[in-house]
C-alpha cells in the first residue's frame, strides 16, 4: 500500500532522521531508537517504544496500533479516610489507546479491555519487517487523564467506591505497538493479546496506518 505519509520538521533527539507521521498525529516513533517523541505546545517528550509479541498466531495480515502504557500507583481511602488499598485488588497498570478511538462506548475500547485483562506483553526484541507505527493522535497529555477514569470504572463494577478516594500516580509510560489481527472481509480487528474484536471503523484513520 502507498499512502502519503508527512514528514514533519522533526527529527529524532537521539539519531538525528526525520521523524514521520499523520497530519493529526502528536507522538512520532523511532523505530531503530527504540523511542517516541510526544510533541506538543509547550514542549517535547521521549517515551520507550515497544512492541509487543502476538500470543496466538493469524493468518490475517497484522496491523499495529499505538497504545500507552501507564504503571499505576493506586490506593484506595474509605469514607472515613482510613487507606483500605490492601483488601482493594487494583489494577497495576492501565493501557490508553494512542489513536483516537471512534465512538468507544458503541465500538468498544481496547484501552479499557486491556486495563480490565491487566495485559502484560512481551517485547519483541527485533521489529517485524517493514514495521511502522503512526497514527498516534492522542497526545501522552491527553492519555495520561484515562487511566484515572478506567480505575474508577473498574473498581465500580466490582463495589460501591462512593467516598472513596483514588490517586493514581502516571509516572513512566511508555507507547506500546499492539498486534491486531485485520480480517477485511468481516471488517473486524482482533487483538492478538485479548482476543477482543472490534469493527474496523473504531480506527478511523485505519487506511492511513497501513
Ligand atoms: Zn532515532
Amino acid at each position: 500500500m502507498t499512502n502519503p505519509i508527512r514528514v514533519i520538521p522533526l527529527d529524532c533527539a537521539t539519531c538525528q532522521k526525520p521523524l514521520v507521521g499523520l497530519p493529526n498525529d502528536t507522538a512520532f516513533t523511532c523505530v531503530p531508537c527504540e523511542s517516541v517523541l510526544s510533541v506538543n505546545a509547550h514542549s517535547t517528550v521521549q517515551i520507550p517504544l515497544r512492541i509487543a509479541e502476538p500470543s496466538e498466531t493469524t493468518d490475517a495480515p497484522i496491523i499495529y496500533l499505538p497504545m500507552y502504557r501507564f504503571a499505576l500507583q493506586s490506593s484506595v481511602l474509605d469514607t472515613q479516610g482510613t487507606d483500605i488499598t490492601a483488601e482493594t485488588p487494583l489494577p497495576e497498570h492501565a493501557w490508553v489507546c494512542g489513536f483516537q478511538e471512534f465512538r468507544p462506548a458503541y465500538f468498544g475500547n481496547p484501552g479499557v479491555d486491556m486495563t480490565a485483562a491487566q495485559c502484560t506483553p512481551l517485547a519483541l526484541e527485533a521489529p517485524p519487517p517493514q514495521f511502522r507505527l503512526l497514527g498516534i493522535a492522542r497526545s501522552l497529555e491527553e492519555a495520561a487523564r484515562y487511566p484515572q477514569l478506567f480505575i474508577s470504572l473498574l473498581l465500580d463494577r466490582r463495589r460501591d467506591i462512593t467516598g472513596q478516594t483514588i490517586e493514581v500516580d502516571t509516572a513512566t509510560p511508555a507507547l506500546w505497538a499492539i498486534p491486531f489481527a485485520l480480517h477485511e472481509a468481516e471488517n473486524t480487528l482482533v487483538n492478538l493479546l485479548t482476543a477482543h474484536r472490534y469493527a474496523t471503523r473504531m480506527v478511523e484513520t485505519l487506511a492511513e496506518m497501513r
